[in-house]
């Protein structure tokens, strides 16, 4: 496993900071939103850092299934067949938190395209 010194969710995986996981497999971590935009509004990352999705796909290419697998497990456990996924990348479009995360977002009407 690589963490990253003064990474927030690397301390959130590690258990170091306290979050509402609803979701694990051996590679990634799923839990709420501490502010939520939606309903249903997890993260799902990757247990190994990396600042963002092109970066984990570039580590290990199989990483993307897992956590469009584990976020379609999350949606549907919680009784969500239609749900967006959100990878921001870059701080030009909103990213602030540099660990990889997807955002699943359900229970509300959506506008596209998004703001
Ligand atoms: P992004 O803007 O795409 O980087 O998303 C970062 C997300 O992390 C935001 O939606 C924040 O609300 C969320 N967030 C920040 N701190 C925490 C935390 N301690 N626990 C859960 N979610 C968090
Ligand atoms: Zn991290």
């Amino acid at each position: 496993m690589t963490a990253a010194p003064d990474c927030l969710f690397c301390k959130i995986v590690a258990g170091d900071i306290p979050a509402e996981v609803v979701h694990t497999t051996e590679r990634t971590v799923a839990f709420r939103d501490i502010n939520p935009q939606a309903p249903l509004h997890v993260l799902v990352v990757p247990r190994d850092h990396e600042p963002n999705a092109a970066a984990s796909a570039g580590a290990d290419a199989t990483m993307f299934a897992e956590i469009a697998t584990t976020a379609r497990a999350v949606a549907t456990g919680e009784g969500y067949d239609d749900y967006r996924l959100v990878f921001n990348t870059g701080a030009g479009v909103g990213q602030t938190v540099f660990h990889t995360h997807c955002h699943v977002l359900a229970g509300r009407p959506m506008t596209w395209p998004p703001g």
